[in-house]
């Protein structure tokens, strides 16, 4: 039911001076009421201090703030309360809202709220949570962007630019007898269709690299065991997450740590070594390194530098020959006597990785945050892609010299996913109104 009360522990679970719990709906400024000491007129934006009590009993001394909708961030009426943050009084103040009418809300219930009741699009709901969720400073710009409204106003504009070229082309299907509208030839689309063509490249392109600024470069450390994975790992963690040894093959588990460098995040895994072995746990920690050199996005390719290579070193060269790798060779400190065309040398231990950091520095220095409004997530990337699908479609029957009907389809298709990406549907009432608004047909 949209129209029931519901409240959270917003701050989260964790002991602090101040947690805050959130009210939305329609009875919760009346609920509030019942249970808060201060018994004044609330106000939008006001702030009121008051005791919360259960049957004439302090429970809490606390502030509480009052949003009347449509102005909240659910744009229903809602209440803040900013109690003790002790997770006992937290408690008894959610269980004391219960009783008097409210219900728990479910994950990312205030947010789906604020979508239904529109005040925020699709684009903007996940903006919120990806806020929450970022990693960098890069992926905080980037869903700050998104959740002012920057890139629903692209995305708007996108969607306004291909229904111009679907109205000029329902005119001419719908109204062929008006004669101050130019009939239109299915050549005299193409330019159109390949421009919004070029745009779409553009932003999917961006988007790619948005995708890459939000969730990092998975970045996967290969090599045999003792070549320095782990040391390598602390070094450009800066600090001793992973354990290192002399015992060969003691990194069993895949290691994860997260670094930045140059605002792009790198998530590091560092991974058991890649040999023959017979040990079964190690075995499984083999078959996950090699899982995950598929999934990663950069490979480091690790080798002892100080010793000749051998078989295993080998392989490993040979297996990563695909990948988007830096050939890393190792242990520079007691001297090198390998030569690897395209390797770069460092020191894990002595954390002298300099010359790393500025190969991957060079390797994504285009993935650069460039302040552009874009689109930042794998939802929003496959309808972009859905929509040029549709586009290369239009363009081919364009192309083949199709009658302006056919044409119309896919480009319609276009604009229901582009739509799509801010939660909307297309209808053809939009169509309408616009062909309308644009050609004075009322004459
Ligand atoms: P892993 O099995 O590949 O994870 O290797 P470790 O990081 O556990 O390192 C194996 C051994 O090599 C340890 O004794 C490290 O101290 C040593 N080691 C790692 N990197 C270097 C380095 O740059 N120089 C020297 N001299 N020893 C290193």
């Amino acid at each position: 039911m949209l129209n029931d009360t519901i409240i959270a522990l917003s701050s989260g679970y964790v002991k602090a001076a101040i947690s805050v719990i959130r009210v939305s709906g329609s009875d919760s400024f009346s609920i509030v009421n019942e249970i808060f000491t201060n018994k004044k007129e609330k106000e939008h934006q006001k702030i009121y201090y008051g005791n919360i009590v259960d049957d004439g009993n302090i429970v809490d001394e606390v502030m509480v703030a009052f949003f009347k909708g449509p102005h909240s961030f659910t744009a229903e009426d809602m209440v803040e309360i900013s109690c003790h943050g002790n997770m006992l009084i937290v408690n008894k103040i959610l269980k004391l809202l219960i009783k008097h009418g409210a219900r728990l809300a479910e994950r990312g219930e205030f947010t789906k709220r604020a979508f239904l009741f529109n005040r925020i699009d699709l684009v903007n709901a996940e903006a919120v949570n990806d806020l929450i969720n970022a990693t960098s400073d890069a992926s905080i710009n980037l869903a700050m962007s998104a959740l002012k409204g920057k890139t629903s106003t692209y995305v708007e504009n996108l969607s306004d630019k291909l229904l111009d070229v679907i109205s000029q082309i329902e005119v001419n299907i719908d109204y062929p007898e008006y004669d101050d509208i130019e009939q239109l030839r299915y050549d005299s689309v193409l330019p159109s269709i390949n421009g919004f063509l070029d745009d779409l490249n553009k932003v999917i392109d961006d988007t790619r690299k948005g995708n890459i600024i939000k969730d990092g470069i998975d970045t996967v450390i290969v090599g045999k065991p003792n070549v320095g994975k782990s040391s390598l790992l602390n070094a450009m963690i800066k600090e001793d997450k992973a354990i290192v040894t002399e015992i060969a093959g003691t990194t069993r588990d895949i290691v994860e740590g997260k670094i930045e460098i140059n605002g792009i995040t790198l998530n590091l895994i560092d991974t058991a070594g890649i040999h023959e072995s017979n040990d079964k746990i190690e075995k499984i920690g083999i078959n996950k390194s090699l899982e995950y050199l598929d999934k990663a996005k950069l490979v480091l390719v690790l080798l002892d530098g100080s010793k000749p290579l051998d078989d295993d070193d080998k392989q490993i060269l040979e297996k990563t020959k695909t990948y988007n790798r830096i050939i890393i060779l190792n242990k520079d400190d007691i001297g090198n006597n390998v030569f690897v065309d395209g390797a770069i040398k460092i020191s894990a231990l002595n954390h002298d990785i300099e010359e790393l950091e500025n190969k991957i520095k060079e390797l994504f220095a285009n993935y650069e945050y460039n302040n552009e409004p874009i689109l930042f997530n794998a939802r929003q990337l496959g309808l972009l892609e859905r929509a040029k699908r549709s586009l290369l479609q239009a363009k081919s029957e364009a192309e083949n010299g199709q009658v302006i009907d056919i044409i119309s389809i896919p480009l319609k298709e276009a604009y229901d996913s582009i739509l799509e990406i801010l939660g909307r549907k297309g209808d053809f009432e939009s169509f309408l109104s616009s062909i309308f608004s644009k050609f004075c047909l009322g004459k």
